[in-house]
């Protein structure tokens, strides 16, 4: 079966080689990782054995150039690992976040020494990345962000917290959005690379946050009081910074997309199958009009997502994807995501609110993909700037 067209609708992006690549990906992630998920899930973060096994396979880094160790490929060999992630049912290794974003920030703004000293250890996954925008006192609001980041010789005196920072819990690498200078909103945010050890003086990581979903995966507060950072770890330009992150943000909200739309194709996937085989009423749930309509509905929706998907996808790797397209792609694709998941768990019936079923785990999973990477709402915001 085609990656990622499970329904046999296959995107014009689709080469054979990401057909290998899929089949790479689907094999370490259901041989290697699922098999752990009880564990992965009760620890509430990842093995760092996982993050080295992918490197190890060349699954790290797939869109990062060769030369730094990484895949040589684009956006959509990091599409269809992300894909082959979602179907296989595998939730602990922070892939969207670490391959999706970090790699992309540094390859595109890292100076070439930079990129030498972080790159190869991000694609072998001797590294673990992490990004810190959001802070306690508010996530939407990127401009009034108060970690300070104040010039000493040649280093950055860091004081502030962040929230909510996926991969946070094991992350050695994070880009920071810090203050370099408090008088300015959007022109006084930098990104730093904060080169994380645990015990360095003035860092601390807080405690995992005990989430409805996303069990598996490490979301942790980080605390910095007077922490120090060389100067030379600053990444692109001293307050550049807010518009790097919106230069980005558009290849997260794609991620998450890509997200969206595998989780769609499974659930509807697994309620076929689960209405094929449960009987009620004498005959299996798939005689029954209603379930037949509501499968029809939910493979429609994720037919029209797949394909606004690849169209956002085909954009971004031409270097075409605006901000308000990318917004809609977010917003549109995530509500898709939690109505079809809700809708398939339905047909579980009891058996869908019981965690022993992936449809119960799909569910709680979904929700916030309509929070991170900017609530749905600041979507709405940013398509109607351009209306
Ligand atoms: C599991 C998880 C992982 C995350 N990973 C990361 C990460 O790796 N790095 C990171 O930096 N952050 C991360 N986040 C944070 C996430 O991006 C923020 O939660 C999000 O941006 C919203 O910020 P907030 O929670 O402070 O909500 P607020 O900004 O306080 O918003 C609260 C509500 O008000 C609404 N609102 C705010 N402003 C407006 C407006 N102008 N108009 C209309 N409505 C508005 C919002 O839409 C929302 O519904 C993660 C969050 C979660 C839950």
């Amino acid at each position: 079966m085609p990656t990622p067209g499970l329904d046999g609708y296959t995107p014009a992006w689709l080469k054979p080689e990401h057909e290998d690549l899929a089949e790479l990906a689907r094999a370490f992630f259901t041989k290697e990782v699922v098999p752990h998920a009880a564990r992965l899930e009760a620890q509430g973060h990842p093995d760092r054995e996982h993050y080295r096994q992918a490197g190890e396979l060349g699954l790290l880094g797939l869109s990062v150039p060769e030369e730094f160790g990484g895949g040589g490929g684009d956006f959509t060999h990091e599409a269809v690992l992300l894909t082959e992630q979602t179907f296989s049912g595998e939730g602990s290794l922070g892939l969207a976040v670490h391959s999706g974003i970090v790699t992309g920030y540094i390859t595109a703004y890292g100076t070439e020494e930079q990129k030498r000293r972080w790159l190869p250890g991000l694609c072998d996954g001797s590294l673990v990345g992490a990004i810190g925008m959001t802070e306690p006192d508010g996530g939407s609001d990127l401009q009034a962000i108060r970690t300070r980041a104040v010039q000493d010789g040649d280093e950055y005196v860091v004081t502030g917290a962040k929230t909510f920072i996926t991969n946070g819990g094991v992350a050695d690498l994070l880009i920071l959005a810090v203050k370099t200078d408090t008088t300015q909103g959007a022109g006084g945010i930098s990104l730093i690379v904060c080169e994380l050890e645990d015990g360095a003086p003035g860092f601390r990581r807080g405690r995992l946050l005990d989430k409805i979903g996303l069990h598996a995966n490490d979301t942790a507060e980080l605390f910095f009081d007077e922490y120090r950072v060389p100067t030379a770890n600053l990444l692109g330009s001293e307050g550049g910074g807010f518009f790097q992150m919106m230069a980005q943000l558009p290849q997260e909200r794609l991620v998450i997309g890509v997200g969206a739309v595998a989780v769609m194709q499974r659930a509807v996937e697994l309620a076929t199958a689960y209405a094929k085989e449960r009987k009620a009423f004498g005959k299996p749930l798939i005689g029954h009009q209603n379930t037949r309509m509501v499968l029809a509905e939910c493979a429609t929706r994720t037919r029209v997502a797949r394909i606004f998907l690849d169209d956002c996808v085909e954009r971004h790797v031409r270097g075409e994807l605006d901000v308000a397209t990318a917004a809609m792609a977010k917003y549109w694709l995530t509500e898709g995501q939690c109505e079809v998941v809700d809708r398939c768990l339905q047909i579980f019936g009891g058996y869908g609110y019981t965690t022993e079923y992936p449809i119960a785990r799909m569910y709680a999973d979904a929700r916030v993909q309509k929070i991170y990477g900017g609530t749905n709402e600041i979507m709405k915001e940013l398509i109607a700037r351009v209306l």
